[in-house]
């Protein structure tokens, strides 16, 4: 099988591991640099082009597209698709897990459960917003962080009012959430491949910090889920129409609440805390499931 790997950095942990595993599996596996590729869309030969040449038809792509990239990532993943090569997460999937405003909506849609959540933009009523996902303490997003850049506790009402007053003049869209305190600075990532959870770690904040990513000196650890959080974690991938993500849990008083669910999740963190080969699994996945044409949207979406 000929597989592309869609990434920025071939040095990249997770970019590596994954061109190792399909080799191992004895595949054929090249990485291409998604910024890279340009496309002639008007012929009706879909093609993708990289350095001079068109690329030769893969079975399968593995996008792993930086949120700084989705726009133009997502347009290489989609021509691919309309090629009739099979993509591990759908263009469609990637654009809407990649808006966290429509992923959490559509979490909800299908009632899995979530963090109490408003967001706003330019909000007459800040005090209302907050009182109704249940005051302070609250925690307030902006809706373009990674890695825990954007986020901030606010204890206080006064406090939750200020932070909101300044996200306004930035004119930046702003999630405004129940603070799920009882989940004591942890939450739970779990790597969903092919509707099953393959691997899950708990991932538990520095002391004084209330932020559990690893970029913000988070641990990780071995975690045994329950059931509940397992189902959590395969609706959530479902909902979102993604055979590959991460799913962030938190342990809340009313069951697991989704916080967010990531297309391109990296292997690192959770190939160390579990000793599984994650990567493995995925290029398995792959195999079993690329058949030419055999995306749901062949890049309609
Ligand atoms: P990012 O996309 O920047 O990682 P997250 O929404 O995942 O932003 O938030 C970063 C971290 O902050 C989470 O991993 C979690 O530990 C903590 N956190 C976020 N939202 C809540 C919440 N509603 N209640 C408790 N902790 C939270
Ligand atoms: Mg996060």
């Amino acid at each position: 099988m000929k597989i592309a790997i869609l990434s920025r950095n071939e040095n990249l942990y997770s970019t590596r591991r994954l061109k190792e595993a399909g080799e191992k599996l004895g595949h054929e596996v090249d990485i291409i640099d998604t910024l890279h590729c340009y496309m002639d869309i008007s012929s009706s030969r879909p093609a993708v082009r990289f350095k001079g040449k068109a690329l030769p038809y893969y079975d399968a792509i593995i996008p792993r597209i930086g949120a700084s990239v989705t726009f133009y990532g997502t347009a290489v993943v989609r021509q691919f698709e309309m090629m009739g090569t099979f993509s591990v997460n759908e263009s469609v999937a990637i654009s809407r897990s990649r808006d966290k405003l429509r992923s959490m909506q559509l979490l909800s849609r299908k009632g899995i459960g979530m963090p109490r959540t408003g967001f706003a933009r330019q909000p007459d009523r800040i005090d209302d917003l907050i009182k109704n996902v249940g005051g302070a303490p609250v925690v307030i997003k902006l809706l373009e962080g990674t890695q825990g850049i954007g986020v901030v506790l606010a204890d206080t009402q006064k406090a939750a009012e200020s932070i909101i007053e300044a996200f306004m003049g930035l004119n930046a869209n702003i999630l405004v959430q129940e603070y799920i305190k009882e989940a004591g600075g942890a939450d739970i990532r779990c790597l969903v491949v092919g509707g099953k959870v393959v691997a899950a770690m708990k991932r538990q904040a520095a002391a004084g910090e209330f932020r559990s990513n690893l970029h913000r000196g988070g641990q990780a650890s071995l975690v045994r889920l329950s059931p509940a959080e397992r189902k959590t974690a395969i609706d959530a991938a479902k909902t979102m129409g993604l055979n590959m993500c991460g799913v962030d849990i938190l342990r809340s008083n009313r069951g697991p609440v989704v916080m967010e669910v990531n297309s391109s999740p990296g292997l690192e963190g959770i190939e160390a805390a579990t000793g599984k080969d994650v990567a493995s699994m995925i290029v398995e996945f792959i195999v079993k499931n690329a058949k030419p044409n055999n995306t749901k949207t062949r890049g309609k979406g």
